[in-house]
């Protein structure tokens, strides 16, 4: 790999007084890692895979909204809450590895399966979810990233110092709003 094992690769990373990577020994590290992956399959479809797990997933789906109609208990309603925002979180994940290509190379019926799972079973927009997250792919955790734009919390030194009223107090005390905040970040 680029002339280097892994283990290399690592003290790379931890050394300080490690040399940084051009520009160029990073793209032919890349282009190496992806051809050794490809090798190892990691980018083959796993077609019966994802049929089993949509099938699960339309299934619970199904049984979770039925029961919210027919089951009268307050308690029960509050258990098929949580077992809806389970089965949603997992439609959501078949519908992302579908925006990525995971699921099938054909870009048509990934389009297809991205939908039906985003919007059709979550109620979300997929082509709105499929502009913003190309956008956090090209800049992942930075300021031009839509998903760690700052509202209620910051997610960088800028944005913090930047913030004032609510989102500022929010911010600077994040740490007690644990929970809000890995809601935030999950959206
Ligand atoms: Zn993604």
């Amino acid at each position: 790999m680029n002339g280097m094992t892994a283990v290399q690769v690592e003290d790379c990373v931890l050394s300080p007084s490690a040399r940084a990577w051009s520009a160029m020994e990073a793209a032919a590290f890349m282009t190496e890692l992806r051809s050794e992956l490809r090798s190892a399959g990691v980018f083959r479809g796993d077609a019966l895979g994802y049929w089993l797990r949509g099938l699960w997933v339309l299934g619970v789906t199904t049984c979770v909204w039925s029961a919210f109609v027919l089951v009268d208990s307050w308690a029960a309603r509050m258990t098929i809450g949580a077992l809806a925002g389970y089965i949603g979180v997992q439609a959501s994940a078949i519908a992302h590895e579908a925006g990525h290509g995971a699921v099938t190379r054909d870009r048509k019926l990934s389009w297809f399966v991205g939908r039906f799972f985003m919007t059709f079973v979550i109620g979300a927009s997929y082509s709105a979810w499929v502009r913003r997250h190309g956008a956090h792919h090209i800049h992942p955790n930075s300021r031009q990233d839509p998903d760690v734009r700052p509202s209620f919390f910051s997610f960088n030194e800028t944005d913090a110092i930047a913030a004032r009223g609510l989102a500022g107090w929010c911010t600077r005390n994040r740490h007690r709003a644990g929970a809000a905040c890995r809601c935030q970040a999950w959206e």
